[in-house]
């Protein structure tokens, strides 16, 4: 592998993709928001994002209301 390549380690299942396939997060305050340029950030693949029980073990983790967060990254998908 390329020592530059451009991969990125999705938080939910640790495999590393190319970044354009991830989401781009993070946390600011208590909410889980799309990445703004500044701050601490962290990626989650498509496959995560549709794996329902890796998405609640996230929602516990960020704790986040699951109606809510599931709905939100579903919208990431559908945006980008
Ligand atoms: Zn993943």
């Amino acid at each position: 592998m390329l020592k530059n390549s451009p991969t990125r380690m999705c938080i939910a299942c640790r495999g590393r993709f190319e970044k354009k396939s991830l989401t781009r997060l993070q946390q600011k305050e208590e909410h889980i928001v799309p990445f703004q340029g500044v701050g601490r950030s962290f990626y989650l693949c498509r496959d995560c994002i549709n794996d329902t029980k890796k998405i609640k073990g996230l929602t516990k983790r960020f704790r986040q209301n699951e109606e809510h967060f599931v709905k939100f990254l579903k919208e990431q998908i559908e945006n980008g």
